[in-house]
């Protein structure tokens, strides 16, 4: 557990993703708070019991959750928090979560099945090749994904704009659409910090082409007009869902502007008068990038394609279920 600013505590929980750790944020003070949970696992379960254990706290003490966004590695283990203080002080921690995003976490299976879906059309539409399958098939990918979330049908959900109380004052939650559709980012203007989750990150890609609940918008659209949501406290620092602090957040924000454009023009590049696949593509855009990394390139490339398209720049037409793509 690291001290990041007076009151404020960073425990950094495993995960079984190539990710690696996930950042929680323990808030002390009245309400005792925590950002974002870990997945459900017994390896993560044991390192956030031990961290609470040693600023004397247990599980029941957490009064109220704030979840950053609905997937798994900040969901999984909020249940256990409901269910230690509802048996301890007979009422349950208030867990809270965008709207959008409500459903992970009040009924998880369900949001799987909808994954479920996303994925399987994103591998077919694509045309991987039969050798360049997952290894998990999606159905066995969907049940290893259940069984790292326990839903809490008791969490409540706010929109855009909701104010929390806590420890370090008053934070407000700022609805930055992109990663997932109910990603938020918690601020704290008093303290001049944000618990960004996933929406900014220090060093890695918010991957805002895996949300798949999108209405027909283009993920990696909607997360550049997020940034914008930002733009007014810009010179704050972050408290990001993985990897280190972010002191200042501009310059982070203008480096991610630039890779998008970066990663258009490389898309924009590899088009040729030769029909081409979404697949096909991505090992033109993305290089030797191995299995763990497949639906990310997958959805970034298809993202990066529509994007050319609405510009003018590409031609996408579906056959047989697949999208071949073309530069004009
Ligand atoms: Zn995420």
């Amino acid at each position: 557990m690291t001290n990041l600013i007076d009151g404020v505590s960073r425990i950094e929980i495993p995960t079984p993703f190539p990710v690696g750790s996930v950042n929680c944020y323990l808030i002390e003070g009245t309400p005792l708070t925590l950002i974002d949970t870990g997945p459900k696992t017994s390896k993560s379960l044991a390192t956030l019991q031990k961290a609470l254990q040693d600023k004397s706290y247990d599980f029941s003490d957490i009064e109220q959750i704030l979840l950053t966004h609905g997937h798994i590695d900040h969901i999984g283990l909020a249940a256990q928090f409901v269910r230690a203080r509802l048996q301890t002080h007979g009422n349950p921690t208030e867990v809270w979560i965008h709207q959008k995003d409500a459903s992970a976490v009040v009924n998880y299976d369900r949001y799987a099945e909808r994954y479920l879906e996303f994925y399987t059309e994103l591998i077919t539409s694509s045309g991987v090749p039969k050798n360049e399958f997952p290894m998990l098939p999606p159905k066995g990918l969907i049940e290893y994904f259940k069984s790292l979330v326990e839903s809490v049908p008791t969490a409540r959900s706010f929109n855009d704009g909701a104010v929390f109380k806590t420890g370090i004052g008053e934070v407000s939650a700022i609805w930055v659409p992109g990663h997932s559709s109910g990603s938020t980012c918690y601020v704290c203007d008093e303290k001049e910090v944000i618990f960004s989750g996933d929406f900014i990150l220090g060093d890695i890609s918010s991957n805002p082409s895996i949300s798949f609940d999108r209405n027909e918008k283009i993920g990696m659209l909607t997360y550049l007009e997020s940034l914008d949501r930002l733009s007014s406290r810009d010179n704050y620092s972050a408290l990001p869902g993985h990897r280190e602090p972010i002191i200042g957040i501009r310059s982070r924000i203008e480096v991610l502007r630039a890779e998008y454009d970066d990663k258009l023009r490389r898309a924009a590049q590899s088009l040729t008068r030769n029909h081409q696949t979404i697949y096909e593509l991505s090992r033109i855009i993305y290089g030797a990038y191995d299995v763990n990394s497949l639906t990310l390139a997958l959805a970034e490339s298809s993202d990066l394609l529509k994007i050319l398209e609405s510009r003018n720049q590409a031609r996408l037409v579906k056959q047989d279920g697949v999208v071949y793509a073309t530069g004009l």
